[in-house]
C-alpha cells in the first residue's frame, strides 16, 4: 500500500485545553527522536501530550537525506558505537533495542517498508522522507497522543510533585517529561536549543556546542576556482602533530570559500572543536589517490623519458586542470613549464604539494548549513540504560540534545530513533521501581 506523498498536517490542538489535565507525559519536540518516544509511551498505556514549536512536525526529519530520509546503517553494534567516538558506549542499551535491525522492524510495523540498496544506508523503500513521517504521524494518532504545534515550549519547572510546562498559552502539569528539542542545527526546521535551557534549570551541564557535518570555510582563496570537480578518495588529514589523527578519505568537492563533500562533513566534526581551540586548522589534502611522494618521483621519472609536453598536459592526467594549475601555484611553478625542464627543487617542491596540498581551515558555514550538533547535555548526568536524568527524576532526555553526534551515513537518525524508544520504553516502569 503506497503512503500519500504529504503526511496529514496533524491537529494543532488548542494547548489551553490540555492545560486543565495532569498528563502522564509530555514530549518537547516533535522531531525523529519526541514522535518515538510518544509512541513507544502510548503503546504502553500512557497518556501522551506532545509539544512542537514549528507549525509542523518532523520539519529536519523531512529534510534529511536530500528529502529521502536515510534513516539508519547496517552496521553492527560496535562498528555504530565506535564512529561516534569515545562517548559512542553510552549508546549500547538504545541499541540493544532498537538496533539496526529492530529499527527496520519498527518502521515496518507502522508501514514503512526499508531497503538497502548499497549494502550500508537504510532508507525508506519510497525513498521519500514524508513517508516517514506519514508512518510516524499515523501511529501517533492510532495510539490517541495528543498534539499540539505552534507551542514554543519556554520554561519548564518540578513543584516537588509534578513538571510544570509553560508555554505562551499557559501551563500545564505532567508525571514525566522527555527532552526531545535536538540541537542547534538547521534553525528553519525549529532548532534553537532551547532544550539546553530545560535541562540546565533542573541542574545540567552543556558540553560545548559546535556545528558538524558543515562544510568549511578556508583561507585559501584558489578551492574557488575548482568548484566544478569532485575529487573522488581525497585524503585529508590535520595537519596538527597531536591531532594528525583526524583524518578520513571520500568525495571531496570545492566551494566558493572552501570544501565540502562527505570526507569533510564528517571530520568537520572534529575540527570545528579544533577550530574554536586554534582558531584556524592546517589540513594536507592528498588529492591523487593516495599516490605519495616515491610513486611522483617514480612517475616525474618516466614522464622526463617521455615526449617533452608541457607539465600542466601530464598533471592533468591526475587532477582536474584548475586544479592541477592551483597546485602548481602553490610549489610556485609555471604549469606551462616543459616537462623536461623540471629538475632539482623545483620538481621536489612540487612533489610535497602533490603529495600533501596545504588548506587552512578558518571556519565553518555555520549551524545554517550543518546536519548535527556536537556537544549537549553531558552524558555523565543521565542514565544510558534509560535515558533518565541522574539529577531530576522523572526527567528524560533523547536524540541530538543529548551530548552525541555521529557521521553521515544514517547514524544520526538511528541514534533519535533508538533513544526516543528508549525512553518512551522505559519510563513510567522507572517511576514504578523508585516508587
Ligand atoms: C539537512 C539535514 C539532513 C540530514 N540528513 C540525515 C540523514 O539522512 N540521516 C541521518 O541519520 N541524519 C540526518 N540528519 C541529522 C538528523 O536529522 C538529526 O540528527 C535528527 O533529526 C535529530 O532528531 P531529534 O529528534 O533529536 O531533533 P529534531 O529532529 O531537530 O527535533 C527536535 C524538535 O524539537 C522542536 N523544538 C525545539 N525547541 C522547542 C521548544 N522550546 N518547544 C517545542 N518544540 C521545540 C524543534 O522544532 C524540532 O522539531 C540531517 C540533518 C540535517 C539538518
Amino acid at each position: 500500500m503506497s503512503r500519500p506523498q504529504t503526511p496529514p498536517e496533524p491537529t494543532a490542538r488548542d494547548v489551553a485545553s490540555h492545560d486543565l489535565a495532569i498528563h502522564d507525559l509530555a514530549v518537547l519536540g516533535g522531531g525523529a527522536s519526541g514522535m518515538v518516544a510518544a509512541i513507544a509511551a502510548a503503546r504502553r498505556g500512557r497518556k501522551v501530550l506532545l509539544l512542537e514549536k514549528s507549525r509542523s512536525l518532523g520539519r529536519k526529519l523531512l529534510a534529511s537525506g536530500g528529502e529521502r530520509c536515510n534513516l539508519g546503517n547496517t552496521l553492527s553494534k560496535d562498528e555504530y558505537m565506535e564512529r561516534f567516538g569515545r562517548q559512542g558506549r553510552f549508546m549500547g542499551p538504545a541499541l540493544d533495542l532498537l538496533g539496526q535491525e529492530k529499527l527496520r522492524e519498527f518502521f515496518h510495523g507502522i508501514g514503512v517498508k526499508t531497503v538497502v540498496l548499497d549494502g550500508f544506508r537504510v532508507w525508506p523503500e519510497t525513498r521519500k522522507s514524508t513517508t516517514v513521517l506519514a508512518g510516524l504521524v499515523d501511529e501517533m494518532k492510532r495510539l490517541g497522543v495528543a498534539v499540539a504545534v505552534n507551542c514554543t515550549v519556554e520554561r519548564t519547572s518540578h513543584d516537588g510533585e509534578l513538571f510544570v510546562v509553560e508555554h505562551p498559552g499557559g501551563s500545564f502539569r505532567a508525571r514525566e517529561l522527555v527532552v526531545a528539542t535536538g540541537g542547534l542545527a538547521l534553525p528553519k526546521s525549529g532548532a534553537s536549543g532551547g532544550g539546553y535551557a530545560f535541562a540546565e534549570s533542573f541542574g545540567h551541564s552543556i558540553t560545548p556546542r559546535f556545528p558538524a557535518g558543515v562544510p568549511l570555510v578556508t583561507a585559501e582563496d584558489w578551492p574557488a576556482g575548482c568548484t566544478a570537480h569532485t575529487i573522488g578518495k581525497a585524503h585529508v588529514q590535520v595537519a596538527i602533530k597531536k591531532h594528525a589523527k583526524i583524518q578520513g578519505t571520500g568525495d571531496l568537492i570545492f566551494t566558493n570559500d572552501g570544501i565540502r563533500g562527505p570526507v569533510v562533513l564528517d571530520m568537520s566534526r572534529e575540527i570545528s572543536a579544533l577550530l574554536d581551540k586554534h582558531g584556524e586548522v592546517p589540513l594536507w589534502l592528498n588529492l591523487c589517490r593516495g599516490r605519495n611522494q616515491e610513486d611522483w618521483r617514480q612517475t616525474f621519472k618516466q614522464w622526463a623519458r617521455g615526449e617533452p609536453v608541457p607539465l600542466i598536459e601530464r598533471l592533468g592526467e591526475h587532477l582536474p586542470r584548475e586544479v592541477a594549475e592551483a597546485l602548481c601555484a602553490i610549489a610556485g611553478i609555471d604549469p606551462t613549464t616543459g616537462i623536461h625542464q623540471l629538475e632539482g627543487a623545483a620538481r621536489d617542491a612540487l612533489i610535497l604539494v602533490l603529495d600533501k596540498t596545504p588548506l587552512t581551515v578558518t571556519g565553518t558555514t555555520g549551524y545554517d548549513r550543518a546536519f548535527v550538533t556536537r556537544g549537549g547535555v553531558k552524558l555523565k548526568e543521565v542514565r544510558s540504560e534509560t535515558l533518565e536524568s541522574k539529577l531530576q527524576p522523572g526527567l528524560y532526555l533523547c536524540g541530538e540534545v543529548l551530548d552525541l553526534d555521529g557521521p553521515c551515513g544514517g547514524f544520526n537518525l538511528q541514534w533519535a530513533f533508538a533513544s526516543g524508544f528508549l525512553a518512551g520504553q522505559t519510563l513510567g516502569s522507572e517511576a514504578t521501581a523508585r516508587g
